[in-house]
């Protein structure tokens, strides 16, 4: 068995905006030592604030994490709690989010990473100096990109960039990307709402990645860039820095051929089919109710951890 003298520790540091326009934000951020996770929520009123807070609450409360089916199966029973209190409360009606989410687990003695995505929010991974965008958005026009139908630079200021193909509480069954990765001294993962890079460019990312080596700094910057540049949607921001507890030198400490294992990208959990476009303000279809999972998905609780996680209102 691994001792905790071999394990990779994660710091990360987080921070979420309303913006310079909204009144009201509407992402949800939550961390743990070694679960990460940013939602992005949608819908008129506290809807929004709700199935964000949901969404993250069902991950925080996901009783194991021993491989990337626990964290796809926590969103799924994310998307069936929004529904359920959608269904169950008419002015949520139509309320839904965006996840996406990271956390360690360990098989084998050996450490990883699972990533999973759900909407728009964006995971991103700073490593060797590039930043690479790691999640595909399930979007209207990220589709028309990768279709070949429009370049990258006509999506950016595109009149229907808002549209989601995806998301969480608009179906019973939801599809969720997901990855596994190997976690490597140096790497440092970003998961972000749509407010910081429809703001700030992956160039400019970059640069403040490259710029402030402390957590904090970086996420504080890159919201602060956010806003410089029109803060026209709530931003969040999260840096999870892979770090090595034991490495004396953070350069060249103890790199070993475990460190160099290269990312084992897994596919999407479920083919995507091409039917569903829905509009971010999308009226859920609500007919039959599915079972739900327990109480633990509570209001309580669950502005408990907005209040406490987020500068969000408090009702
Ligand atoms: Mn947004």
């Amino acid at each position: 068995m691994s001792t905790d003298d071999d394990l990779l520790i994660f710091e990360a540091a987080e921070s979420t905006h309303v913006g310079m326009l909204r009144e009201v934000n509407q992402d949800a951020v939550f961390l743990t030592t070694d679960v990460f996770v940013v939602a992005d929520g949608m819908g008129g009123h506290a809807a929004g604030d709700i199935a964000s807070a949901l969404a993250v609450a069902s991950i925080a409360d996901m009783i194991r994490m021993a491989g990337v089916d626990d964290l796809v199966d926590a969103v799924k029973a994310a998307n069936k709690s929004i529904m359920k209190r959608a269904e169950s409360e008419p002015e949520l009606k139509g309320m839904g989010t965006t996840v996406v989410a990271l956390a360690s687990f360990i098989e084998a003695d050996v450490q990883h990473l699972a990533l999973v995505n759900v909407g728009d929010s964006r995971a991103y991974r700073f490593s060797g100096d590039e930043l690479s965008q790691l999640t595909d958005d399930h979007s209207l026009v990220a589709d028309l990109v990768r279709d070949g139908m429009l370049r990258a630079d006509q999506a950016e200021h595109h009149p229907q960039k808002n549209i989601l193909t995806r998301a969480l509480g608009i179906e019973h069954d939801v599809r969720v990307d997901s990855w596994v990765y190997q976690p490597v001294p140096g790497d440092r993962y970003l998961l972000c709402s749509d407010g910081l890079f429809n703001e700030v460019s992956e160039v400019g990312i970059a640069d403040v990645l490259r710029e402030y080596s402390n957590p904090d700094e970086a996420v504080a910057e890159l919201v602060a860039q956010a806003n410089a540049h029109g803060g026209r949607d709530n931003i969040t921001v999260m840096l999870v820095d892979v770090t090595d507890p034991s490495a004396t030198d953070p350069g060249d400490g103890r790199a070993s051929e475990e460190d160099v294992i290269e990312p084992e990208e897994a596919v999407a959990t479920e083919e995507p089919t091409e039917e569903e476009l829905h509009e971010r303000q999308l009226s859920a279809s609500a007919s039959d109710v599915p079972a739900a999972r327990s109480e633990k998905f509570s209001l309580r609780r669950m502005f408990r951890r907005q209040k406490g996680d987020s500068n969000g209102s408090t009702h």
